[in-house]
């Protein structure tokens, strides 16, 4: 048996399938025998026309004419000579390695296409991406599986699973995934709440001990899994799915039921979601809205940023759906553990305190108003709220609303219809904003705190890092004062607050934020039902003296052991 974090709840019996990084490092090498690097540079062509003819049959089966077309297209960009000749020319004149000289070339042919006026030529810039990726994985002998179109039902083991992968993963086929780096609220965990699939990840020694083919059983909750296990073990687990499976039927009786404490304060009560697809788990689940929506998951589904066009009709699908319901949209928060391969950041010593969203977006002013135009315009369809990820200070959020006024400009003086009455807010995820949040608080018109960084800014622990999880604590004294801070601060200038980490849906601290005064809880729309009815058997003053008690309190540790003794006399 093997024991990992648990991050996403349900039972998974399957067979293992590995997956390797798919990150491609490319050096440049000096090469002795030419012919030889030439004809290993044509296999690796002609290993992904037949990878492509393959799945091109596939998805004409799957899919249909339409979406197979894509995949005619990028057979035609192998059998262009000036791309595949020229990368061969390139590795007999510089005598250099096909990898490098293929990337070279492909790297030339993007920047022209990106350059040019017509937008279907720029468009041709992601497949000419696509297919050069396929084949330096031959070349440099990277072991691709594509997660969005599996062949049979699997879980998935690997070292680490981007946010990327996650976000694609053909949600039929895989029954659940397992990896040995990560945290609670490393963002391939949060997606496997919202896509509802069991995982467990930082689990020590998990490549080293699997293969593919193993049949594992897990369990999302405890996080215990068990290799090749025996039959009273499955049978074991299988009691515990039914047990699971049947807890949740009976939280069925809280959808269409109002979020209400037992003497009568309304809580909004809503979901975090990455793309439009979240909405059927949110509306299965009754959330009363959207509090955070993570769009830079739009940015990662294909290989360059989307259009005003395409965020705009993203966005818009939301709006309408939701309508009158609230939601909140978070402009591009890329960085840390989100990267995008096509915007070519160079690494960093410290991705987390880096060059990230805001900060990012106030560098590349051009991608962030194409994202504020798109917002601006959807805002019309539906009850649209923008807020800002990672400001640290009022300068950041002057000039990050400098840039949306530029936005309106531009729209207003092209004629083009957009929304005028949008609140617009901020995340409190880095601890300067939480402490000047009284001065913040006078420029937006509302807060929601992102707990995920605040407490690993507040506390100096890597949320990625699983050899330091146990310093990572939401229970940590110094941030609830945090909290509790941010909160009165709002307060006091009549602006109401929500949070959008994954420390709102967590049982023990919704008595907590409750008795703080929090206005809106957002999480994962699996645990919105959950919330509800803990919400509806709570009180608000039991939970304000619950609250003024927690914070007398000195360590995390007697915070928890004070919060599991409350829950039990509750249920
Ligand atoms: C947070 O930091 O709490 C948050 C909601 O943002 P993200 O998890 O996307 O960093
Ligand atoms: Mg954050």
């Amino acid at each position: 048996m093997l024991r990992g974090i648990n991050v996403s709840s349900g039972i998974a019996f399957g067979n293992i399938l590995m997956v390797e990084s798919s990150e491609i490092k490319i050096e440049k090498k000096k090469i002795e025998d030419i012919e030889a690097e030439v004809l290993r540079f044509s296999e690796a062509v002609e290993k992904s026309r037949e990878e492509l003819n393959k799945v091109k049959e596939k998805a004409l089966k799957d899919f249909g004419e339409d979406k197979a077309q894509i995949f005619e297209t990028y057979l035609l960009i192998l059998d262009d000579p000036e791309f595949i000749d020229a990368a061969i020319s390139k590795i007999k004149d510089e005598k250099v390695n096909a990898e490098y000289a293929f990337a070279e070339i492909r790297d030339s042919f993007i920047t022209i296409l990106e350059s040019m006026d017509d937008s279907y030529m720029r468009e041709r810039a992601a497949d000419i991406k696509d297919v050069s990726n396929r084949i330096l994985r031959y070349l440099l002998n990277l072991n691709y599986i594509d997660l969005s179109s599996l062949e049979s039902d699997v879980i998935l083991a690997a070292h680490d699973l981007t946010p990327s992968e996650t976000a694609v993963m053909d949600k039929k086929r895989v029954l659940g995934f397992l990896t040995e780096i990560g945290g609670k609220t490393s963002h391939t965990a949060i997606m496997a709440r919202s896509l509802e699939i069991p995982a467990v990840v930082g689990v020590k020694n998990l490549t080293k001990n699997l293969k593919n083919g193993d049949y594992v059983v897990f369990n999302g909750e405890t996080g215990e899994v068990i290799i090749n296990p025996d039959n009273n073990t499955i049978e074991g687990y299988k009691k515990l799915k039914n047990d699971y499976e049947k807890k949740n039927k009976q939280l069925k009786v809280f959808i269409g039921k109002e979020t209400k404490t037992l003497d009568g304060k309304h809580i909004e009560l809503v979901s975090n979601i990455g793309t439009p697809k979240d909405l059927d788990t949110l509306i299965k689940n009754d959330a009363e809205g959207v509090g955070l929506y993570r769009t830079e998951f739009l940015y990662m589904q294909g290989e360059s940023e989307p259009t005003e066009e395409e965020q705009f009709e993203a966005y818009k699908t939301v709006l309408e759906k939701l309508n009158p319901k609230p939601v909140v949209i978070r402009t591009l928060d890329i960085g840390g553990d989100k990267k995008l391969d096509y915007l070519k950041i160079d690494e960093e010593m410290n991705p987390f305190l880096g060059y990230r969203a805001i900060r990012l977006c106030l560098d590349k002013k051009e991608i962030f108003k194409i994202q504020l135009r798109a917002l601006l315009r959807a805002g019309v369809y539906g009850n649209l709220k923008i807020m800002f990820p990672m400001i640290s200070s009022l300068q950041e959020l002057i000039n990050a609303k400098a840039v949306l006024n530029e936005a309106k400009e531009e729209l207003e003086k092209e004629n083009i219809s957009y929304s005028k009455n949008i609140e617009i807010g901020m995340m409190i995820e880095v601890p300067s904003a939480a402490i000047i949040s009284d001065i913040l608080a006078k420029h937006v018109d509302f807060f929601s705190i992102g707990t995920n960084d605040l407490i690993q800014y507040t506390c100096a622990v890597d949320r990625m890092n699983e050899k330091i999880s146990h310093l990572y604590s939401q229970f940590n004294p110094a941030v609830l004062r945090l909290i509790k801070l941010v909160i009165d601060n709002a307060h006091k200038e009549g602006k109401w607050v929500g949070m959008c980490g994954e420390a709102a849906g967590d049982k023990k601290m919704i008595p907590i934020l409750l008795g703080f005064g929090l206005d809106e809880f957002s999480m994962s729309s699996s645990s919105i039902l959950p919330a509800r009815r803990l919400i509806n058997s709570l009180n608000m003053n039991e939970a304000k003296s619950l609250s003024d008690k927690v914070l007398e309190m000195q360590t995390d540790a007697e915070i928890i052991e004070f919060m599991n003794l409350n829950l039990k006399v509750e249920s």
